[in-house]
C-alpha cells in the first residue's frame, strides 16, 4: 500500500516530494527518524489533491504538520506520509475595510504578526513570538498572555478527507483554552480569516516589542525545545501557580535523562542538549507528572503532541505513561 502511494505521489507531483527526509529536521526538538514520504504542497489545490490521494490509501499513516514546534516525533521515525505546510502556502490578503485578513495555513506566525503590525492592525499582538504556522496555531488554539487565536478568527477553511474545501465560522465552533474542534475531526486547515481592529502602527509595534522582550527573558533560547511542555490548568494556577513553578517546587528543574533536560532556565521547557531521544523526553514528562501529582494532587496534561511511527498522535503524557507506567488515581 505505502509503496503504491509513494509511486502515485511521485508521478503526480514529484517535485514537491522527498523520500529521504528525517523528522528531526522539521521538529523544533530536533528529535525524530526517517520519514517514508514528505510532501510540501505549493498551493491549496495541490494540498487538496494530495489529501485526496492519501486518504484513498487508508492503511497508510499520514500527518499534516506546520513547523513541528509542538511535536515530539518518535526517534524511530514515521512509517508513512507527512504533509508539510510552510512558506509555499503563505498568501495574505485583506478585505476592502482593511481590517479582515485572510491567510493561507503556511504563513509563519511571527511574519503574519509583523505584516499586521505594519498596517497598524490590533487584536493579535499576543501571537508575535510564537513559532510555527497559522494552521498549527489554529489547530492548537494557541496564543499567549491568556489569549488564543480563535478569539479573533472569523472563519476557517478546511480540507476534508475527500479533498474538498469546507468553511467553518468560528462563532459556531466549540473552542476553549488550547482546544479546538479540529483536534478531533481530521480535517486540514487551509486558510484562516482574522478579524482585527484599526489601531496605530506605533502602538501595535510597541506592544509587540514588549511581548518579545518579556519572552526573551523568560524562555530558553539556545537549545532545541518545543515551548511549554505542560498546559496551564486554571484551577491549579490559582491554587499553586503555573506548571513551571510547580515543577521547580518539586526540585526537578535541571534534571537530565540522557541528553534531554528540564531546562534550568524555565522548568516547563525540556531541552535537547544534543542527541536526545523521544524516550528521554517522555521519561522526563512522566517523572514531572508523577512528582507534581504527589506534591499537589493535580495531574498536569501535556500541550506537546507525541507522533508514533504508525501515525498515532496523542498528548505526550499519554505515551509517557504507556511507556513508563501510569500516574495518579
Ligand atoms: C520556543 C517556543 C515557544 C512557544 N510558545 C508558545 C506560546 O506562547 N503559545 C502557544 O500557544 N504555543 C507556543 N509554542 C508551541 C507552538 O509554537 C504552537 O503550538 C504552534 O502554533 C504550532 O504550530 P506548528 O505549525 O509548528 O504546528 P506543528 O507543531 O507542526 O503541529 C501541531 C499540531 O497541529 C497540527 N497541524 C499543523 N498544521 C495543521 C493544519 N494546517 N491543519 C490541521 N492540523 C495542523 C499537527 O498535526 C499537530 O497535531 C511554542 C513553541 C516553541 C518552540
Amino acid at each position: 500500500m505505502l509503496n503504491q502511494l509513494i509511486e502515485k505521489c511521485l508521478s503526480e507531483f514529484g517535485e514537491i516530494c522527498n523520500t529521504s527526509s528525517n523528522a528531526a529536521d522539521f521538529s523544533y526538538w530536533k528529535i525524530g527518524g526517517p520519514v517514508k514520504l514528505l510532501i510540501e504542497p505549493s498551493s491549496v489545490e495541490q494540498l487538496q489533491k494530495a489529501i485526496k490521494y492519501i486518504n484513498l490509501y487508508s492503511d497508510v499513516p499520514s500527518l499534516c504538520v506546520g513547523d513541528g514546534s509542538n511535536l515530539l516525533f518518535d526517534s524511530a521515525g514515521f512509517d508513512g506520509v507527512i504533509i508539510k505546510i510552510g512558506n509555499a502556502l503563505s498568501k495574505l490578503e485583506y478585505d476592502q475595510t482593511g481590517t479582515i485578513a485572510t491567510c493561507e495555513a503556511g504563513i509563519w506566525v511571527p511574519e503574519l504578526a509583523y505584516q499586521l503590525s505594519l498596517k497598524g492592525l490590533t487584536g493579535v499582538e499576543h501571537i508575535c513570538g510564537i513559532p510555527g504556522r497559522i494552521g498549527g496555531l489554529v489547530y492548537m488554539n494557541g496564543g499567549s498572555n491568556r489569549r488564543s487565536i480563535l478569539e479573533n478568527t472569523l472563519k476557517v477553511e478546511l480540507i476534508n478527507r475527500l479533498g474538498e474545501l469546507e468553511v467553518e465560522h468560528a462563532k459556531d465552533l466549540p473552542f476553549s483554552y488550547r482546544t479546538s474542534p479540529f483536534q478531533n475531526d481530521g480535517r486540514i486547515v487551509a486558510r484562516v480569516t482574522l478579524s482585527l481592529m484599526q489601531g496605530e502602527r506605533k502602538v501595535v509595534r510597541a506592544k509587540m516589542r514588549s511581548i518579545l522582550a518579556s519572552r526573551r527573558k523568560k524562555f530558553p533560547r539556545k537549545l532545541p525545545n518545543c515551548g511549554s511542555v505542560f498546559l496551564s490548568d486554571p484551577k491549579m494556577y490559582d491554587l499553586i501557580g503555573p506548571p513551571g513553578f510547580a515543577i521547580e517546587k518539586v526540585g526537578l528543574k535541571g534534571l537530565k535523562q540522557g541528553q534531554a533536560q528540564i531546562s534550568p532556565v524555565h522548568a516547563n521547557f525540556i531541552v535537547n542538549n544534543g542527541g536526545a531521544t523521544s524516550d528521554d523526553v517522555l521519561y522526563l514528562i512522566r517523572k514531572i507528572r508523577q512528582d507534581v501529582y504527589a506534591d499537589t494532587d493535580f495531574l498536569m496534561d501535556c500541550e506537546a503532541r507525541y507522533v508514533a511511527p504508525n501515525g498515532g498522535l496523542c498528548q505526550a503524557h499519554i505515551k509517557a505513561e504507556a511507556l513508563f507506567g501510569s500516574v495518579g488515581k
